[in-house]
């Protein structure tokens, strides 16, 4: 028998940045709110201070601050039929593990998507015709706009403290921002970044080239800043040590930072880390959540009874807690039927590398998580598809964000990858070397979805998540185009020689790309082809809300938490306004 905890009118699962925002507001609202966080409690002080924080081994290599693959982990194959394996540790993207989520090791990089990604499918329909992309790039409208989020978008800026110069400040385009955001009300709340060389010589070669740079909307905080919440926030050291870090210096923007010490001053709000929510509780007559049911510190199952049950879980595992509760109908890519797990996204990721050879000096070292020089102009809203068959694109920078010592020695393709040919090679391009990226958009496919795996379990006995995934034919034919784009911008930079990463011909789940997971619990307008209504609410029980990129019916040609924050706040605003005065499905299916 489970032991049984008091009721309380709110559980979130999660601890990280969309439970430290849902805890804040409900309980404001007067609500008594738990967060249930499956990780450990942890603190700027005493947690992520220096000297072990600056453990490149224990942080980047080991994953100290992520998911523990030895307790629950995902199995992956790359299309139906191929047999699924589990994942033995985390590569290719790396979901957290402990109170503050992701936003605790995360790099900062906070954008708005243009405003055509909110109705991509009408968009494209409307601009490109209907056979403009097959039956088999299964993207769909939102059912929120950007003028909807546009004034929480603003808020969560403020909350973070975001650091940059508006392109686009109510409707009028202004030189040295992006030139293709959609229309923002106010300016950033802070000055953007300071610019380091390898941005200059990025933005002079995209400049000559017709291109518009302009510094990356940052969360290392650029200076003193105070947030709405009372918060106060020092400025970034470009110390480099940000991915995959905790921040020592109060400067990136994370729940402990930010919102976190405003939360916990409200009796009504507590969070109980190491309870791990093993199934969502339901009543099926009554289409209502009861509660959740969780494995506490001490290995107990413990029934946490509640009136609202809140995921934020990150994205992946909002979708696999539904699957696993056995809450809607799970998505089955042979019949294309059943909503959870369907549209799983990702993010479809190049490079170019610039080799100075010892003519530039980069210094490396001193870097950020969200310091570069960035372009728009193929995101998806800022050119013409017309002819080149696919729908998408994303964004091209240049990021200095860390030169550490094991992860960073770019060499030039055809040197060895050991001993001292390769030694030299190291010590001559260190210090010499511009990379750029491209960041591109994720479509979804009927293949790639989330699912369970029956044959393996985690360490609680539950059938594992499954992934399916390998990247579209769409994305493919995007990645090529838009990097052969950004190789004629490393041309352009004036070094000796140049590298190329192209796109894979097959996704790898083991190296390192992003955590922008997103997908497989979308929002929408059509219970039949989504699992939660505009206002993140779920379509089969009312008071249940699913907050993240879970939400996401595509991945947009950006990072995804500027926007996973603004439909949280968007979700608060329609719970606090409407919703607890009456509680019902605020949309009729
Ligand atoms: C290395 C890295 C770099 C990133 N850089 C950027 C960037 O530059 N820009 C950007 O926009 N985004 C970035 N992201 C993504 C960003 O961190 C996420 O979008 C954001 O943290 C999502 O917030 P969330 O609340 O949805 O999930 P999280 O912050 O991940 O919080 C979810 C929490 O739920 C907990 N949890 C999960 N399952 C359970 C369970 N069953 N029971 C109890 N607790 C559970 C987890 O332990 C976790 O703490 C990055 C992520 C990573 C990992
Ligand atoms: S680079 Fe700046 S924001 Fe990132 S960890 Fe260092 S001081 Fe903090």
């Amino acid at each position: 028998m489970p032991i049984r905890m008091k009721e309380v009118d709110v559980v979130l699962v999660g601890g990280g940045m969309t439970a430290a925002i849902v805890g804040k507001h409900l309980a404001e609202a007067g609500k008594t709110v738990v967060a249930l966080e499956r990780g450990p409690m942890r603190d700027t002080v005493p947690d992520f201070q220096s000297p072990s924080m600056h453990d490149e081994l224990k942080y980047s290599i080991r994953y100290a601050l992520m998911q523990n693959a030895a307790t629950q982990t995902l199995s992956f194959r790359n299309f139906v039929g191929q047999e699924a394996l589990p994942m033995r540790q985390l590569g290719s993207f790396l979901p957290a593990d402990g109170v503050g989520g992701a936003m605790v090791h995360w790099n900062g990089q906070t954008w708005r998507f243009q405003p055509e990604w909110f109705r991509l499918k009408s968009w494209t329909e409307e601009r490109y015709g209907k056979d403009h992309v097959g039956d088999d790039v299964t993207i769909q409208d939102w059912g929120v706009s950007y003028e909807e989020l546009e004034p929480h978008y603003d808020f969560f800026e403020k909350v973070c403290g975001i650091g940059g110069f508006a392109g686009n400040l109510r409707g009028e385009t202004r030189a040295g921002g992006n030139p293709f955001e959609g229309p923002r009300q106010n300016d950033y709340p802070n000055p953007p970044m300071k610019q380091p060389l390898s941005g200059k010589l990025f933005a002079d070669a995209a400049s000559g080239l017709g291109y518009h740079p302009f510094p990356m909307p940052s969360a290392n905080q650029t200076r003193a800043y105070t947030n709405p919440y009372g918060a106060e926030m020092q400025p970034c050291m470009y110390c480099g040590y940000c991915e995959t870090y905790g921040c020592e210096h109060f400067a990136k923007a994370s729940p402990q930072i930010a919102i976190l010490p405003a939360a916990m001053k409200n009796s009504n709000f507590s969070i109980r880390p190491r309870s791990h929510v093993i199934r969502i509780e339901h009543d099926k007559d009554a289409r209502i959540a009861t509660g959740v049911t969780y494995v506490d510190a001490q290995g107990r199952e413990v029934f946490q009874p509640a009136g609202m049950v809140v995921l934020c879980a990150f994205a992946h595992h909002n979708p696999i807690l539904l699957l696993q509760s056995g809450i809607g109908e799970p998505y089955d890519p042979a019949t294309r039927k059943g909503t959870v797990g369907r549209n799983y996204s990702y993010q479809t990721m190049t490079a170019v590398s610039v080799f100075y050879d010892g003519t530039q000096r980069i210094n490396p070292y001193m870097g950020a998580g969200a310091l570069g020089t960035v372009i728009d102009d193929w995101n998806n809203g800022s050119f013409d598809h017309s002819g080149l068959g696919f729908v998408g694109g994303g964004y091209i920078a240049a990021n200095q964000t860390s030169g550490r010592p094991i992860n960073h020695h770019p060499v030039p393709d055809g040197t060895p990858r050991w001993g001292r040919a390769w030694k030299e090679a190291v010590a001559r391009h260190y210090n010499s070397t511009v990379t750029l990226s491209l960041h591109g958009s994720s479509t979804p496919h009927p293949g790639n979805h989330l699912g369970l795996d029956r044959t393996y379990t985690d360490a609680y006995g539950q059938p594992l998540g499954m992934m399916t995934f390998d990247f579209p034919y769409n994305d493919r034919l995007m990645a090529r185009h838009l990097t052969g784009k950004m190789r004629e911008i490393g041309q352009a930079m004036g070094g000796r020689s140049i590298s190329v990463s192209w796109l894979a011909d097959h996704y790898s789940i083991a190296p390192y790309q992003t955590t922008h997971n997103s997908g497989g619990a979308i929002m929408g307008t059509d219970p039949r082809t989504s699992v939660v209504n505009r206002y993140l609410q779920s379509w089969d029980l009312h008071n249940l809300w699913i907050m993240g990129a879970s939400a996401f019916p595509q991945n947009a040609g950006y990072n995804p938490t500027g926007t996973v924050g603004s439909l949280t706040y968007w979700a608060l605003q329609a719970i606090t306004g409407d919703y607890l005065k009456n509680p019902r499905p605020l949309v009729q299916a």
